[in-house]
């Protein structure tokens, strides 16, 4: 009786060790596979608000490198490149080229929705400061010669800005 007990007891042991190796690699695995997907995800989705809330709250366009230094030690460069990359994609910000080649971001209207954007507005781009300015409500009539579809506009317009000219 006593060994019978001795070897149930074994057995439970045995099956209970089971357990606690099987739950072990599911920790395990837990921690290395799905804890850090999930915490990326998490990361990903904060830098995006932040990022759009960056942009949305700005006067002006603002470049890779305004961005990251508003941001600080939020995201790291390409963490940044990918989340404007998606935001200009879902129609929420559009890029600038100014006159030096870089590229600037600031904010849709509601008429962007995902894969299409809709601005023929103009962009003032400042000498002195190197501001970039979305202006709005500034849309020059265009004709192109027939046979042409236009699909983007491009308008930047460089010069002094108000704010420098007062200087
Ligand atoms: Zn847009
Ligand atoms: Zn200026
Ligand atoms: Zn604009």
């Amino acid at each position: 009786m006593s060994a019978n007990k001795c070897y149930y007891s074994s057995a439970a042991d045995f099956i209970k060790a089971g357990y606690i190796k099987i739950i072990r690699k599911f920790v395990l695995l837990y921690k290395q596979l799905i804890l850090p997907k999930y915490m990326k995800q998490i990361r990903n989705t904060h830098a995006k608000t932040e990022i759009l809330n960056i942009i949305n709250g700005s006067e002006v366009a603002l470049s890779h490198a305004d961005i990251q230094r508003k941001i600080g030690d939020l995201c790291n460069r390409v963490t940044i490149y990918r989340v404007l990359e998606r935001l200009e994609k879902e129609g929420n910000i559009h890029k600038i080229t100014n006159v030096d080649g870089v590229v600037n971001f600031a904010k849709c209207n509601n008429i962007c929705h995902t894969d299409h954007h809709s601005h023929d507005h103009v962009h003032f781009n400042c000498e002195n400061c190197k501001t970039v300015l979305c202006i709005e409500n500034i849309t020059p009539a265009i004709q192109l010669p027939k046979n042409f579809t236009v699909r983007n506009y491009n308008l930047v317009i460089s010069g002094i800005c108000p704010r420098c000219q007062n200087l």
